[in-house]
């Protein structure tokens, strides 16, 4: 019996990560995320799925990003009984995601009921946050490099991406011993950067999919943090305050591992830090208590909280000491979320630090076209905060060192560590320009042939 791949998601784009498998005997899912961004994207959220989610045996999610487990909720709520395969890091970070995604998801439908901007009457939220609550109960964790039997031949194996906590490649083996194998590559994450290990090196697959977000693009050299210790020398010497706003899980970990790092070695002042987000204290939480899975040089601080805790640190919890914070005007560091500035408590800090030429406000991730983030780096002179013009005096700066995903070199590095060409490779999660260079690349360097997927599409394996 031939088993086929279809690219339900991350075709052409990235976001939307879901890959169904069929094999004579089983169907499953690789990833269950959502789409993000663009609303025609957005919209497919709402498609009904080529098969049945009763029909979908099992589910299987690389790592804890929405737009790769996302969807579960949606698909729990449309009818699958499955389980839903993870390492355990990666269930634990889910279970703070996915239910903020619900909580998220009511609130724009019933801004878009008040607003009355929804085609629909009245708009319905994807997915609430008790369906996000009822998936949950389907994740099944287990530990990496743990051969696991789904049923009808089929193992799958966790092998660390190094992309976030938890992360995931998944080794797919069809046919028991001997068998096929297909490498769902999932994000990759990137090599000699502090908190999380290095993507594990692959030598051999039948089959592999692998991103190509940055296929186009290399990062900035690593400089040890100095940007960062320069911007917040500069803030503290104006007597100013410092905003990061950073996305809740994944982000704000790097933030504060490099503040501290800046700080032990004295390259900055001892100044407060604040993290004002109750899911990035959670998520903060859970990479102190999964320190097995990260970084070798953080291990040594095992266990501790400590690891990601500056001298003067204070993980804000009450709306009421964030709004205390908001109204201070002493030198400190504030790390809140949304990382995009397009909703959460980071709001209020903006619109309390921009008017002040004293402050600094700092993006250290990518801002999406459309986004207050967006418009922020861009230079407007103003940006509208909660239906009021707040003037931009701050100084407004960005650092790009700090991405998740491989860039090209690093996914060339990865590839080099096959033996030999897998029979076939397809790119997906990267848009077109990305992939089109990356599959040159390949072609160039490694003499592999390589294949870019569209939406929708089957192929035998
Ligand atoms: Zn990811």
């Amino acid at each position: 019996m031939s088993t086929t791949i279809t690219f339900l998601g991350a075709a052409g784009t990235v976001t939307g990560s879901k890959y169904l498998v069929e094999t004579g005997s089983r169907r499953i899912l690789v990833d269950c995320g959502l789409y993000q961004g663009l609303k025609e994207l957005r919209e497919r959220n709402w498609d009904a799925l080529p098969v049945a989610p009763h029909e979908i045996d099992a589910v299987v999610l690389t790592h804890a990003h929405i737009d790769h487990s996302g969807y579960l909720p949606r698909l729990v709520k449309g009818g699958f009984k499955g389980r839903a395969f993870c390492t355990s890091a990666t269930a634990d970070l889910c279970r703070i995601m996915l239910p903020d995604a619900g909580r998220l998801a009511e609130e724009d439908a019933r801004d878009a009921n008040r607003g009355g901007y929804s085609k629909h009457a009245p708009a319905l939220p994807l997915f609430t946050e008790d369906d996000a609550l009822a998936a949950l109960a389907h994740l099944q964790p287990a530990g990496y490099e743990r051969p696991m039997p789904l049923g009808g031949d089929v193992t799958v194996e966790f092998l660390d991406a190094g992309h976030l906590l938890g992360s995931s490649f998944v080794k797919m083996r069809l046919g028991g011993d001997g068998g096929r194998d297909i490498l769902f590559g999932g994000d990759l994450g990137r090599y000699d950067r502090p908190v999380l290990p290095d993507p594990q090196r692959v030598e051999s697959a039948d089959v592999l999919l692998v991103e190509s977000t940055y296929g186009d693009r290399q990062h900035p050299p690593d400089d040890d943090g100095e940007a960062l210790a320069e911007i917040v020398r500069g803030t503290v010497g104006r007597r100013g305050r410092l905003v990061i706003p950073a996305f809740a899980v994944g982000r704000v970990e790097e933030v504060v591992y490099w503040l501290k790092r800046l700080e032990e070695t004295r390259r900055i002042p001892v100044v407060p830090v604040y993290v004002d987000s109750p899911m990035a204290v959670e998520a903060l939480r859970h990479y102190a208590s999964h320190s097995r899975d990260l970084d070798p040089d953080m291990q040594a601080k095992r266990g501790q909280l400590g690891a990601f805790t500056t001298r003067r640190f204070t993980a804000v919890t009450s709306p009421r000491q964030s709004q205390e914070l908001q109204a201070g005007t002493t030198p400190a560091i504030i790390i809140s979320s949304s990382g995009m500035a397009t909703g959460g408590r980071v709001l209020a800090h903006l619109k309390a630090a921009l008017p002040s030429p004293r402050n600094t406000v700092l993006f250290v991730g990518y801002q999406a076209a459309g986004t207050r983030g967006r418009r922020l780096i861009d230079g407007a002179a103003e940006v509208k905060i909660h239906g009021q013009y707040i003037p931009v005096g701050a100084q407004v700066t960005a650092i790009h060192s700090m991405s998740a995903h491989a860039d090209a070199d690093e996914i060339l590095r990865w590839l080099r560590g096959f033996r030999s060409a897998p029979a076939a490779t397809y790119l997906v999660h990267g848009e077109p320009e990305p992939q089109a260079a990356l599959r040159d690349r390949i072609a160039r360097e490694l003499d592999w042939t390589v294949n870019v997927p569209a939406y929708k599409d089957t192929v035998t394996v």
